[in-house]
């Protein structure tokens, strides 16, 4: 029997399967770090899932409206008024099974076959494949390396053809950390509203910035950008809630009742405890979620400064979220590598250390290093891949010097 032809024109999540790749070899008694997951390793706050306890303990274990309780959206607007100001309808937002199902949703509701959405590279590793699973086709925009890989206005236009649906903003984006400026986003805005083009804006790492670095919604630009802009986002990140599956999208409402009629076939709807938990996330305290991001500030000082001494090794310093995106095409070369995957592969076989390579967000010069780990853990894997690098490196210079 054949599979379809969708199923079998995807690929498996290059940063999930590296994840498990890592936990099997662990299970073998293999002593294996990974920096490969985008996962937070703290607990989820304590009041968060003393609610979501609470909720179950009263009987709420069923079945809830598709689209999530109406108490979960008022809570889910009174966050998007609070910290982007921005206004919304209940009928304007579903709750969805994490923010990749919301992604996923969207795509089936937004896309007809052969409408074209704009992905910037690098990308993360889910949107290429669930705009092919709607049968539409990803078209590339390369982020420029001296521009902090962001795409620039010239490129994107250039990429804007009649079948262009929607362009997939990823601000701070996964997997290079950084953030697009209010001018850039100005800039971008305008073109779409001038193409009428949707613009879905992935805003999942929204709460994790460094060093006064702010994050802007496209939609806040201007009405006619809101009215354009789907807004996704989610828990899994800001509340290390990666195992809940909780997320949403905000925007139009005919998008959001196509959605919601397309959740009603497919999940009913998001598991009920979960959105009693994430009632309490949004409208609970949030200092735990300024615990976790000061954390993560002070791992990736000490982190990057760790990276900048591993030889052929280039990273500008991430903004925001929890990787870095180092290029490393010359420590590629230099230890004899044919290309990063196989140096990838070789670190976790050799060095026991579980990284991604780039070429699963499109970028085939890059790794990502999350650094989502504690800090102890984390320093020992760039130890193990200093030593892995520089061995080799001296081994192919004695060699070619032997030559
Ligand atoms: N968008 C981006 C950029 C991500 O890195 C992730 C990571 N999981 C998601 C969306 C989906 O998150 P979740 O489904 O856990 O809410
Ligand atoms: N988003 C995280 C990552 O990029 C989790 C894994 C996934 O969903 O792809 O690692």
């Amino acid at each position: 029997m054949r599979l379809a032809k969708r199923a079998e024109d995807i690929t498996p999540s290059a940063t999930l399967s590296i994840t498990a790749k890592a936990k099997e070899l662990r299970e073998k008694g293999k002593d294996v770090i990974g920096l490969g997951a985008g996962e937070p390793d703290f607990n989820t706050p304590d009041h968060i899932i003393e609610a979501a306890y609470k909720s179950m303990k009263n009987g709420e274990t069923k079945y809830t409206p598709s689209g999530g309780l109406a108490s979960l959206k008022q809570a889910i607007i009174r966050k998007l008024s609070r910290d982007q100001q921005l206004e919304y309808a209940p009928s304007e937002v579903i709750v969805t099974t994490g923010a990749k199902h919301a992604l996923y949703t969207l795509f089936q509701a937004i896309l007809d076959k052969d409408d074209e959405v704009i992905i910037p590279t690098p990308y993360w590793v889910s949107y290429p494949e669930q705009v092919k699973l709607a049968g539409g086709v990803p078209v590339f925009v390369e982020g420029q390396e001296e521009h902090q890989l962001k795409i620039t206005i010239d490129a994107l236009e250039r990429s804007v053809t009649d079948r262009t649906k929607a362009l997939i903003l990823n601000s701070p984006s996964n997997p290079t950390g950084m953030v697009y400026t209010n001018e850039e986003l100005q800039a971008i805005g305008d073109l779409c509203v001038r193409k009428g083009i949707w613009i879905v804006s992935d805003e999942i790492y929204e709460k994790l910035l460094y060093h006064g670095a702010t994050h802007t919604s496209i939609a806040q630009l201007s009405q006619q950008l809101q009215r354009q802009t789907i807004v996704i986002n989610g828990l899994s990140k800001s509340h290390s809630m990666t195992g809940w599956r909780m997320g949403f999208a905000a925007g139009d409402k005919k998008v959001i009742e196509a959605m919601t009629n397309i959740a009603s076939h497919s999940t009913s709807n998001p598991t009920t405890t979960t959105q009693y938990g994430a009632i309490a996330a949004y409208d609970g305290p949030q200092e735990p979620v300024e615990n976790m991001r000061l954390a993560f500030q002070h791992r990736l000082d000490t982190v990057f400064e760790k990276l900048s001494t591993i030889p052929g090794f280039h990273c500008e310093k991430p903004q925001g979220a929890f990787y870095l995106f180092p290029n490393v095409t010359e420590a590629v070369e230099r230890t004899g590598f044919a290309n990063v995957e196989a140096f990838s592969t070789a670190l976790l076989e050799e060095a026991n250390v579980a990284v991604v390579p780039g070429t699963g967000f499109g970028s085939p010069d890059h790794l990502r290093i999350s650094y989502a780990t504690d800090l102890d853990t984390i320093l020992v894997a760039l130890e193990r891949i200093e030593r892995f690098v520089k061995e080799r490196w001296d081994s192919t210079e004695s060699a070619s010097k032997r030559g």
